[in-house]
């Protein structure tokens, strides 16, 4: 697909690697929305283990990108909640006549030993990771079946390998990778594609505001700063010895979005950390 004059949707860009992946498509000539949760993170995301984007992050993106000379709207949404998703894509039909490709890249992570993991904070997890990308798919099918577009899926390495102190994320990921994998087999008869992204290790608030910070991966690194111990983490598990960046995961969301005869495939970018 040309990238030129497409309209995106990308979720969870306020910051990250959402942010990211909707800059590149700014830059390829796209018309991006770029959504996050903005003023219902108060409602939604407030209480969660670490800040989750705040308005004045979705603004700034927004603005970022249309002072570079992109064109971009930002809209709020809690991709958790239907009517939100339905919210979103309409007014970004609206905005910009259609939609052609929706990025769904919101996502939450939280740590710790099952056997005492809240099972709220599991179903929070499988809200956002996982119904996020069904209730954003639901609400955006209709507009891409008239276009003939693209749903990319931000899964994870977390989606293709276990991790201990990481079964709500893993499954989750897991999850949306066995989505993907159905979606693209029912969609394409309507010449729409899916596929999904396995970051590997990205130097974003997932990892500074949380797993950086967790006592045992320190313990385990013999580190006492967040900045350390993700150096650690880079050093020791990943055989390029590189951490990977938003820029990585938006070259592989053009990628994907070039390729027309690539459907159903999750594509890790992980500097040889996960190798599947
Ligand atoms: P991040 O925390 O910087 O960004 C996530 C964004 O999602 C935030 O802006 C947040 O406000 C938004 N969000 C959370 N809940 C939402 C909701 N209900 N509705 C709308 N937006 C919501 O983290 P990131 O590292 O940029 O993560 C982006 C994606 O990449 C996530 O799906 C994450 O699981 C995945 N991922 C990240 C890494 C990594 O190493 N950072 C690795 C693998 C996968």
């Amino acid at each position: 697909m040309l990238i030129k004059g497409k309209t995106v949707i990308v979720t969870g860009a306020a910051r990250g690697i959402g942010r990211g992946i909707a800059e590149a498509f700014a830059r390829e000539g796209a018309r991006v929305v770029a959504a996050d949760l903005g003023s219902l993170a108060v409602e939604a995301g407030s209480d969660w283990h670490y800040s989750l984007s705040a308005k004045s992050e979705l603004e700034a993106a927004a603005s970022a990108i249309n002072e570079r000379g992109g064109t971009c709207i930002a809209i709020e949404v809690d991709v958790s909640d239907r009517a939100s998703c339905q919210n979103l894509v309409e007014n970004s039909v609206e905005a910009f006549g259609g939609l052609d490709i929706l990025v769904n890249n919101a996502g939450i992570i939280q740590t710790g030993p099952i056997v005492n993991f809240a099972e709220s904070d599991w179903e929070r997890v499988f809200a956002v990771n996982v119904k996020g990308i069904f209730l954003m798919s639901q609400a955006a099918i209709p507009h891409l079946t008239q276009n003939g577009g693209l749903i990319i899926n931000i899964a994870s390495v977390a989606g293709k390998r276990g991790f201990p102190y990481m079964g709500a994320y893993c499954a989750s990921k897991f999850a949306a990778i066995g989505l993907t994998q159905s979606m693209a087999a029912e969609l394409a008869e309507f010449s729409i594609r899916v596929n999904a992204i396995c970051p590997g290790n990205v130097d974003t608030s997932m990892w500074f505001d949380h797993l950086s910070k967790s006592k045992r991966r320190q313990q385990e690194h013999g580190t006492d700063t967040v900045e350390d111990t993700f150096a650690a983490v880079i050093q020791d598990h990943v055989p390029l010895r590189r951490e990977q960046t938003p820029r990585d995961m938006a070259e592989a969301a053009l990628y994907l979005t070039r390729a027309d005869n690539v459907t159903g495939i999750s594509l890790t970018i992980s500097g040889g950390f996960e190798m599947n």
